[in-house]
C-alpha cells in the first residue's frame, strides 16, 4: 500500500511568519545538502524525508549541485515527490539555489542571468516541480553586477518558476544593497540563508541579523548544528559512520581536543536542561525569534525526530546563556561566513 503521511503532522511542529510576508516556515526544515546523492540508498532518502513530512516539516531545502554527483539530491527528491510524496505539493515549500560550480565553463557557476535561469530550468526539470517556492541566488558574485542577478531573480518569478526569491550567504552590505533593486523591481524577496549556530556567530558581527530585522526579511539558517560537531556524536571520539570521516565538507581538524572540551561542556548544559546536544544548539538559533527557521541536515530518520523535539524547550535563562557563550565563543569557528567579496581561491564546497 503507498505511504500515507501521520494525521496529526501539524499538531506539535511551530510554523514562523517568513519576516513581513505572508508565507510560515517551519521552525525545523531539512536540507538535502548531504546525504541524498548517489552514495546514500534511495529508501534510507525516502524513510527521512517522511519522517520529516510526518512530524510537520514542511520546508525542504536543495541547490543544483547537492549530490554527489550535482543534481542527484534533487533528481532524488523528485523521486520522492512522486512515490511518497504525491498530491502534497500545496502543502510543502520547496526550494533551489544556483550560484556554486555546476557545469563547465563560463556559464556554469556565479551570477550571470544566464547561469541563473539555465540553471534554474535544469533543477525544474531534475525535480519535475512546475516551480520552486523559493529559488536563491546561492552567492554574491562580486564581478557580475548585482543588478543582474538580482534582474535574474526578478525574471524567475515574473516567469512563473519560482514564487519567492531569497539570497546566501550574501554580507549586510550586500543585503541591503540586493534589498533595494528588489523593492524597486517589486520582487518577492522574503528570505536570506545563511550558517549560523553557537560556534559560528558572523551574522552577529556582520550586523547581517540586524539587517535582516530592519528590513523585515525571514531567514533560514544553514549548518545550526555546525554539521554534526553541536552534537553528542563526536563526544566520545569520531564514529565511522560520521560526516567528519567521509569528505563531506567537516573538516576533522575543528574536532581538536580543545573544541570536543568546550563540546562537552556544552553537552553538560543541555543535559542540565533536559535536551539532547542537537535539541539545544537548534532551540539557541532560535531563541528569542530573530530566526524564521533552522536547517538541518540528517543522516537516519531518529536524528530528524531527536532534531524536531528542540521545540518543545525553547527558552534559555539569562544564566544558561551565559554559561553557552563561555564554552561556544571558545570554540569559535567561523564554518561558513559570508560570499567573499572578491574572488580568492575557490573555497571546497560540494
Ligand atoms: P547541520 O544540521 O548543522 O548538520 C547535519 C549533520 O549533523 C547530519 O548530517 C548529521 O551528521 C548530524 N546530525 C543531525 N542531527 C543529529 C542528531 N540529532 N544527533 C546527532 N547528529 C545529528 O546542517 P548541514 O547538513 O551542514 O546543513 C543543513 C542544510 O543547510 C543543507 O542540507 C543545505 O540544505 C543547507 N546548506 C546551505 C548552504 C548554503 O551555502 N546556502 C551551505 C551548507 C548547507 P552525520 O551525517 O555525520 O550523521
Amino acid at each position: 500500500m503507498a505511504w500515507q503521511p501521520a494525521d496529526n503532522r501539524y499538531e506539535t511542529m511551530k510554523y514562523n511568519r517568513l519576516g513581513k510576508s505572508g508565507l510560515k516556515l517551519p521552525a525545523i526544515s531539512l536540507g538535502l545538502w548531504h546525504n541524498f546523492g548517489g552514495d546514500t540508498r534511495h529508501e534510507l532518502k525516502r524513510e527521512i524525508c517522511r519522517t520529516a513530512f510526518d512530524l510537520g516539516v514542511t520546508h525542504f531545502d536543495l541547490a543544483n549541485n547537492y549530490g554527489p554527483p550535482p543534481g542527484s539530491a534533487e533528481t532524488a527528491f523528485g523521486e520522492i515527490l512522486r512515490t511518497d510524496f504525491h498530491g502534497l505539493r500545496d502543502e510543502l515549500i520547496i526550494s533551489s539555489k544556483a550560484g556554486y560550480e555546476m557545469w563547465k565553463g563560463p556559464y556554469g557557476e556565479w551570477g550571470s542571468r544566464k547561469y541563473l535561469i539555465a540553471s534554474c530550468d535544469q533543477s525544474l526539470k531534475r525535480t519535475g516541480l512546475d516551480y520552486f517556492d523559493i529559488f536563491y541566488s546561492h552567492r554574491f558574485d562580486p564581478d557580475t553586477p548585482l543588478e543582474e542577478t538580482m534582474g535574474a531573480l526578478d525574471q524567475i518569478v515574473r516567469s512563473g518558476r519560482a514564487l519567492y526569491v531569497g539570497i546566501s550567504s550574501y554580507n549586510s552590505k550586500r543585503t541591503k544593497e540586493a534589498y533595494k533593486i528588489l523593492k524597486d523591481l517589486g520582487t518577492p524577496f522574503v528570505i536570506h540563508q545563511p550558517s549560523y549556530s553557537m560556534i559560528n556567530r558572523w551574522i552577529e558581527e556582520d550586523g547581517l541579523i540586524d539587517t535582516l530585522d530592519d528590513l523585515g526579511l525571514g531567514s533560514i539558517v544553514f549548518s545550526p548544528l555546525a554539521q554534526g560537531m553541536l552534537t553528542a556524536k563526536y563526544l566520545g571520539g569520531i564514529p565511522e559512520d560520521s560526516r567528519a570521516v567521509q569528505d563531506k565538507s567537516l573538516n576533522p581538524d575543528f574536532l581538536n581536543e580543545k573544541n570536543v572540551e568546550n563540546i562537552r561542556a556544552l553537552n553538560r548544559i543541555a543535559e542540565k536542561r533536559g535536551q539532547t546536544l542537537a535539541q539545544m544548539a537548534l532551540a539557541w538559533v532560535l531563541r528569542g525569534g530573530r530566526i524564521t527557521s533552522a536547517l538541518i541536515g540528517a543522516s537516519k530518520p531518529s536524528q530528524v525526530v531527536d532534531c524536531v523535539a528542540a521545540i518543545e524547550k525553547p527558552d534559555f535563562t539569562k544564566a544558561e546563556l551565559e554559561e553557552i557563550d563561555k564554552y561556544a565563543k571558545e570554540a569559535d569557528i567561523n564554518l561558513w561566513a559570508a560570499s567573499a567579496e572578491r574572488k580568492g581561491p575557490a573555497r571546497k564546497k560540494k
